[in-house]
């Protein structure tokens, strides 16, 4: 088997049971392990410290699998971390109406790499890492073997996979799939999802909770929900009662399907304004025109995905911010969302405090927001924390 060895000194966060090794802590590696491979880790003092996927071309040179020497990686080693995971979400689902949850959270799951979503009895899975396209037979043999789903298809075409050195790749793996048009349960509420076509594996399963807060912090009223993609915020604003929602989004497919969503729950879609669009440049065009709602839904895509990225992502986010605090009425609420995982929540909270106070508002926050249970974050993962969000309460203009 091949190996990793280490920097003198730099054993310490695999100690810390963190589960990458970076390129620059690698003093060599032996073997001339393959790509997705599984290699021993071992420190610049010649001490085991863990096995680990090896990959070659990314920054992260190795993703550990386990930190057990005398745990094997194999068919039994996927088979017992993918039920564990599964049966965690299946205990906290159990007797909900909810059927659509992520079931596999990539490192904090132990499986890196790896990504499930669940829509009702199909599986959508993202292989993302060499290591985990290394076992993609055996991840796939496994979970067919499980008997509790009735197909599986594949999203692999995430952008970070490039970076791994792999190409995308999606379609059905498994089972009988008669359409990838699916149906889905959040809730009392009914999705449309499109497996094939659709962002991700199809929903944005995070926002679950965030959106059954919203819902509950609305009485009636005018919303904006911008970055709507297939209109569950929208959804959840006319659940509320709301009275006019505003919903943008630069994909109109995303936006048709939002329409059909607003039917498939019996909602009126009278009051519903959908607008295909730049959102940076349609809030402008709803400041210049003056209008003003209760409540706005600010839940962008993410703008960096590492820390390096940051300032520019910080500029997009002080810039929607800022708008749409112009935009909100006083007493409005605006639910302000961050999926990058490059900016902290502490520096999310300052962004939007700095477009308040440019946009010449007095705000509070009222609330927190973070990821649902099924997208946990393994204490020695703290990267695990991708998603989150402030509500604020606009106290007025000054
Ligand atoms: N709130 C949604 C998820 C939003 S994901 C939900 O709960 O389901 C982010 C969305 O932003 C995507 O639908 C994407 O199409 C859209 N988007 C990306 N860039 C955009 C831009 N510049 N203007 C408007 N929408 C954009």
């Amino acid at each position: 088997m091949g190996e990793i060895h280490l920097k003198p000194g730099r054993e310490r966060s695999l100690r810390l049971r963190h589960p990458w090794i970076f390129s620059g802590a690698v003093s060599d590696v032996r073997g001339d392990p393959a790509p997705g491979e599984t290699v021993e880790v071992v420190s610049a003092d010649g001490e085991w410290l863990a096995r680990a996927a090896y990959s070659p071309r990314s920054q992260i040179l190795g993703r550990v699998w386990t930190w057990e020497s005398g745990e094997e990686v194999g068919e039994g080693f996927f088979a017992r971390r993918l039920g564990r995971a599964i049966e965690a979400r299946r205990s906290l689902f159990r007797g909900q109406e909810t059927d659509a949850y992520r079931e596999v959270h990539a490192e904090s799951d132990g499986i890196p790499g790896l990504i499930l979503d669940r829509y009702g009895d199909v599986r959508v899975a993202q292989f993302l890492s060499v290591g985990a396209e290394r076992w993609r037979e055996t991840i796939l043999g496994s979970l067919a073997g499980r008997g509790d789903c009735s197909a599986i298809y594949e999203r692999s075409d995430a952008d970070v996979r490039s970076l791994e050195g792999l190409r995308p790749r999606a379609g059905p793996l498994w089972g009988d799939l008669p359409d990838t048009r699916l149906i889905i349960r959040e809730n009392d509420l009914r999705f449309h999802v499109d497996i094939a076509h659709g962002h991700k594996t199809g929903f944005y399963l995070d926002q679950r909770d965030n959106r059954a807060i919203f819902r509950s912090s609305l009485h009636g009223g005018e919303v904006l929900n911008c970055f709507a993609y297939t209109g569950a915020f929208t959804v959840a604003s006319l659940a509320a009662g709301s009275t006019h929602v505003l919903s943008i989004d630069s994909s109109e497919p995303s936006l048709r399907l939002g329409e059909e969503n607003v039917a498939l729950n019996g909602l009126p879609p009278e009051g519903c304004e959908w607008v295909a669009g730049d959102a940076f440049t349609e809030l402008r065009l709803l400041r210049d025109r003056a209008r003003t709602f209760d409540a706005v839904v600010l839940d962008p895509p993410r703008f960096a995905a590492t820390a390096s990225q940051a300032q520019r992502a910080a500029r997009g986010y002080k810039d929607i911010n800022l708008l749409a605090f112009k935009l909100l009425r006083p007493g409005g609420l605006l639910f302000t969302f961050s999926c990058s995982g490059g900016v902290s929540p502490e520096l999310f909270q300052k962004i939007v405090a700095g477009a308040a106070l440019d946009a010449r508002v007095d705000a509070a926050i009222v609330n927190w927001l973070g990821q649902p249970a099924d997208h946990p974050v393994s204490l020695t993962f703290p990267e695990g924390r991708y998603l989150k969000g402030l509500v604020c309460r606009k106290v007025g203009d000054r």
